[in-house]
């Protein structure tokens, strides 16, 4: 059932157990939302627990109480309320709808959303999952503290890459600056989530090496093949070097997971990218979206190819 804002915010307050989840692959709106409403409920004496099915990136390990987010574990558990955030469908949170038995809310805000939960809020306008948590906590009257503005702002400012991409509004810039006035400091967000190992740069360097171009020029792509890969190397923003090439219209990043699994990001200056993903059982939005397809890397990428190009022959010229 669709809900309003204050009808998600009453759900989570009148329910005593809480468990708070977020999509696999977790980014930096899934973690920061995810724990600035753990932090909020918990000081509200809720008995709230993060559980995720995936490991944690490194890169996020400056977010305030990350390490209290646990990886799923059997057996089951009960409780009020699931709160899934972030995650557009249910196969985005691995095992945990399994795992939680409980009635479920989901608040995000992709516009692939399939409106899977028994109550969901979806604004698909606004920039990050962050906002959405910030407009509730606000309804909630509630006290940021620093650590809740560090996540926040940091949910909000990774999904708009830091106030560049075309989901930036006012109101994301609004928001900002409130989370600034609780006491982020801006610089240091961008310093945590910009300084990589030296692995990050050498997978980079190699990448770059296997650009590709279609399509004239107007789809672009690289690939990550088995031997690039070390297990904890991290490979977010590398799709957008092949999105920021003058005439790209569409993006790809093709990323080998395991032996018939390949990861796809997509990223485009117009293009509906979430269509593409949805094709391949995925989602996201229309700027940016991904989904992980069954095959080899070369199969997969001469269907995805093809499909990019049928989508760039419906755009006008
Ligand atoms: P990224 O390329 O950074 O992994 O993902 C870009 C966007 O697409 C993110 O907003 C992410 O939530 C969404 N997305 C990525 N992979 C998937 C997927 O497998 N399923 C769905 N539904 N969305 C995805
Ligand atoms: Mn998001």
């Amino acid at each position: 059932m669709e809900c309003s804002l204050q009808s998600a915010a009453n759900l989570i307050l009148q329910a005593e157990t809480i468990v708070i989840t977020a999509h696999v692959h977790p980014d930096g709106d899934s973690l920061g939302s995810m724990l600035a409403l753990y932090q909020y409920l918990e000081a509200k004496g809720k008995n709230v627990q993060m559980l995720l099915d995936d490991t944690l990136p490194v890169l996020y390990e400056f977010l305030p109480g990350i390490q209290k987010i646990h990886r799923s574990t059997e057996p089951p558990i009960d409780a009020d309320l699931l709160v899934i955030l972030d995650a557009s469908d249910e196969e985005r949170i691995g095992k945990i709808g399994k795992l939680v038995k409980a009635a479920v809310l989901n608040i995000d805000h992709h516009i692939s959303n399939t409106k899977f939960a028994d109550y969901w809020y979806i604004d698909s306008a606004a920039a990050a999952t962050g906002e959405v948590i910030l407009a509730m906590l606000k309804l909630m009257d509630a006290q940021i503290s620093p650590d809740m503005a560090v996540c926040l702002y940091t949910a909000i400012a990774t999904d708009c890459g830091f106030f560049r991409y075309a989901n930036t509004s006012a109101q994301t810039l609004r928001y900002a600056a409130d989370l600034v006035e609780c006491g982020v400091k801006p610089h240091l967000i961008s310093e945590y989530v910009d300084v990589r190992p030296l692995s990050s740069l050498l997978i980079l360097q190699k990448a770059l090496g296997t650009l590709e171009l279609y399509c004239n020029g107007k789809i672009a792509a690289i690939t990550i093949s088995q031997s690039l890969l070390d297990d904890d190397d991290s490979t977010e923003g590398l799709v957008n070097y092949p999105r920021n090439i003058v005439g790209v219209e569409i993006a790809i990043l093709f990323k080998f997971v395991e032996a018939g699994v390949c990861r796809i990001s997509f990223r485009s200056k117009n293009a509906d990218v979430s269509r593409l993903a949805l094709e391949f059982g995925g989602g996201g939005h229309i700027r940016a979206a991904g989904c992980t397809v069954k095959g080899t890397v070369e199969e997969t990428k001469r269907k995805v190819i093809a499909a990019a190009k049928r989508q760039l022959q419906e755009l006008p010229a």
